[in-house]
């Protein structure tokens, strides 16, 4: 019989519920994980008790009830949570997004024929071992492959996240895709169409994620989703390919080389519901895409305190990835390392690169020269911010107030 390594959090929920006359599993992810030999993030448990049921083999205090319309609930077992779910199908999808109905069932087979690949779809607990109706094991451990369960059409017709979903598996697990369930794919990608944006963006995010997830980024899907990053022809394709490869698994990096050809890359995160955190991130990776670094040193540290400044160490580090990565594909750009390090050095130097790093602040200047707040005062502090960066004149208060008294001389 196969053995697998049980969460004993979970091992104990489904006992409890086998104590109490139950069928209990372990389900989906942590079964293929365990195969794969990684550690799962999650143990999800389905049961053959209802809702009512698993309320009653568990105390009150143990049980969450946010799941229950989905037939869930959630267990507080050993300082962790495990989602017991009842065995379920689910009927018809007219809408290629939701079933209509879910009906709870008794085998765990019948639960199991609706999941989405055969990997996914295995079961497991310690006393009667794996349940693995449709093959997954094999598929995962001999083929290598993820395939759909059942007719891949149908399956892919019920519910189009799973078409990003096959590709976001074959990309994480490095496996191959059974030529059925690709050919689905392919042929019902327009279905993708009435996905929600936040659901294609967790996948797209999930694939982005993987080591190497170039070759599932198919111009046939791409096309469909994110019609912006399109590359004109099959040899750009196979550039942006060979690019988000090379680029490091850092979400920002592997977006920014995705949308490095996107007219709007504003725009299309918008579309895609990015929070706005990210899409600044990504679309000032892309504008600064093409940054050349500056040849003389003085130089490169004034552009590296400007870029600190402006844009941070983070988005520094990310640039100079994204550069190696154009590099590695052909691009004849300078490499962005020396620029990279010369900010690590300004930053140890604790060099003022930004308004708040300046000896003087908008308070000194009011109350040492009279400028009272408003545009004027905001233009003075940034000639002065000028003038440091550019080593035109030291970080110190005497001499920034000298030079802002100079330079109100000026505009008089
Ligand atoms: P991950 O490690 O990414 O969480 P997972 O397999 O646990 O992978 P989840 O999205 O957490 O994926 O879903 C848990 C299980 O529910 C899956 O293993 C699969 O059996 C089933 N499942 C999830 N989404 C779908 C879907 N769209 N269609 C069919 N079955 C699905
Ligand atoms: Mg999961």
């Amino acid at each position: 019989m196969f053995r697998m390594k049980m969460d004993p959090g979970a091992a104990k929920v489904i006992r409890a519920l086998t104590d109490a006359g139950y069928k209990a599993y372990a389900v989906g992810g942590c079964v293929r994980d365990s195969m794969l030999g990684k550690t799962p993030h999650d143990w999800d448990i389905c049961s053959s008790a209802t809702p009512e049921q698993v309320l009653e083999v568990f105390a009150p205090e143990r049980c969450i009830l946010t799941g229950l319309k989905h037939g869930t609930i959630t267990i507080k077992q050993d300082g962790g949570l495990y989602e017991v779910t009842t065995f379920r199908t689910e009927g018809t999808y007219t809408d290629g997004r939701h079933p209509d109905a879910v009906a709870y069932v008794a085998r765990v087979e019948e639960d199991l024929a609706r999941r989405d690949f055969t990997m996914n779809a295995m079961a497991y607990n310690e006393d009667e071992g794996l349940v693995d109706p449709f093959g997954g094991a094999e598929d995962l451990l001999v083929h290598r492959m993820v395939r759909a369960v059942g007719v891949p059409k149908e399956r892919f017709g019920e519910d189009a996240l799973r078409i990003m979903r096959l590709f976001r598996f074959a990309a994480r697990e490095g496996l191959n895709v059974d030529p059925e369930t690709l050919e689905a794919a392919l042929v019902l990608r327009e279905n993708l169409r009435r996905i929600s944006a936040e659901r294609i963006r967790e996948e797209l995010l999930g694939l982005l994620a993987a080591g190497k997830p170039g070759r599932w980024l198919l111009p046939e899907v791409l096309t469909i989703i994110l019609p912006e990053a399109m590359p004109a022809d099959a040899c750009g394709t196979e550039r942006l390919q060979k690019l988000i490869d090379a680029a490091p698994a850092v979400r920002e990096v592997r977006l920014a080389a995705l949308l490095s050809a996107a007219e709007d890359v504003q725009q299309v995160m918008r579309r895609l519901k990015f929070d706005n955190k990210t899409t600044a991130a990504v679309s000032g990776l892309v504008q600064l895409q093409a940054l050349l670094p500056e040849r003389e040193a003085h130089a490169l540290r004034i552009q590296a305190r400007r870029l600190i400044g402006r844009s941070g160490m983070e988005r520094i580090g990310q640039l100079r990835d994204l550069r190696a990565a154009q590099r590695a594909v052909g691009d004849a750009l300078p490499a962005l390392d020396g620029l990279a390090e010369t900010a690590d050095e300004v930053v140890r130097q604790g060099l003022c690169c930004r308004l708040n790093e300046m000896a003087v602040g908008g308070e000194d200047l009011r109350e040492e020269l009279g400028v009272m707040p408003g545009p004027a005062l905001g233009a003075l502090l940034s000639k002065l911010l000028e003038r440091v960066l550019t080593d035109v004149t030291p970080n110190e208060r005497e001499a920034l107030l000298t030079a802002a008294r100079g330079m109100m001389e000026e505009t008089r």
